[in-house]
């Protein structure tokens, strides 16, 4: 029997974690209710640069290999122990992700491969590869090949990245951010990466630009997906979302809702709540850097 409170969503009992634990960690722990992904939770949490704690010394479920490299390494531990503990469900995400090395779109010299979000400059983060393997997941059906995407707030472009070897050659992908420097850096780093290809054809581009307008030239997309939290759900972001689509956006300020937004056929919108999550703010450019 499991000791802690149970939530029922979707016809599945989720065992609802400590508001805190969640808040700390940036996770959504009650899909996985095993005491072994709570220790891991616990050990990504500790290693956060957001935490001042120290990391704990946990031995009982791999993480020695996650750390120092015995059996599986890098990009391919990191999805392994992402199937491992039931964040990564299906085959394509987890081949999409192995396929694009992390380790290409963050800062030199940082932890590329811990579950962790990173610092990439410009008050900004890479989200940590859990949220990042849920949000492949929870588009993966509006990511078929020959598919549209949008991904608002693209960063360092790792995701973008992901989305475009989903659609593949035929689909269409654009990435928008709103600091010129970050979407340089991200163009750099797709050309490094098995993505390169598909940027020099032309299925997909990262524009500098308000994300908070969506990106018209290429509407209506199958797929949004929003990397920063906003205040509430842009207009325009709906009206490029295609009928039959969906868009996953955190919603909220200080707490924050990871929303999975479905426009069905006749237009109408039905919203659901995934999990509780922590990003940075839907902005302005310069509210973001403090005008520099
Ligand atoms: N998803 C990306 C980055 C997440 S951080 C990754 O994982 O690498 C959030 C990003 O949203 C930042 O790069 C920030 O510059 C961007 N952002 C915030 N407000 C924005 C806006 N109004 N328009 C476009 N980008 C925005």
């Amino acid at each position: 029997m499991r000791s802690c409170p149970t939530l029922t969503a979707y016809g599945r009992h989720y065992c609802a974690p400590p508001r805190r634990l969640v808040s700390l960690t940036f996770t959504s722990l009650h899909r996985h209710n095993s005491a072994q992904f709570l220790n891991f939770s616990l050990f990504t949490a500790f290693r956060s640069p957001f935490s001042r704690m120290e990391t704990p010394k946990l031995d009982s479920i791999g993480l020695e290999q996650f750390q120092t490299g015995t059996g599986l390494t890098g990009n391919k531990a990191m999805v392994e122990n992402l199937k491992r503990f039931g964040v990564i469900s299906s085959k394509k995400v987890a081949k999409v992700m192995e396929a694009l090395d992390r380790g290409l779109f963050v800062p030199a010299g940082s932890s590329a491969y811990a579950d962790t979000p990173l610092p990439i400059g410009y008050n900004a983060t890479i989200s940590a590869p859990h949220m990042h393997a849920m949000c492949l997941q929870l588009l993966e059906d509006k990511l078929q090949p020959g598919m549209r995407a949008l991904d608002v707030g693209s960063g360092t472009g790792y995701l973008t990245g992901c989305f475009a070897l989903m659609v593949g050659a035929e689909g269409r992908v654009v990435g928008v951010d709103h600091i010129p420097q970050l979407v340089d850096m991200s163009i750099k780093n797709v050309e490094k990466s098995v993505a390169a290809s598909l940027l020099q054809k032309g299925s997909l581009s990262l524009h500098v630009g308000d994300g908070r307008k969506g990106w018209g030239e290429f509407a209506p997309y199958d797929a949004i997906h929003v990397g920063a939290a906003a205040s509430e759900v842009p207009h325009a972001l709906l009206d490029q979302l295609k009928p039959g689509g969906r868009m996953v956006i955190p919603v909220g300020t200080y707490f924050q809702e990871l929303k999975v937004i479905d426009k069905s056929e006749d237009g109408s919108i039905k919203a659901r709540t995934e999990t509780s999550v922590r990003y940075v703010p839907l902005t302005s450019r310069v509210e973001q850097t403090g005008g520099f």
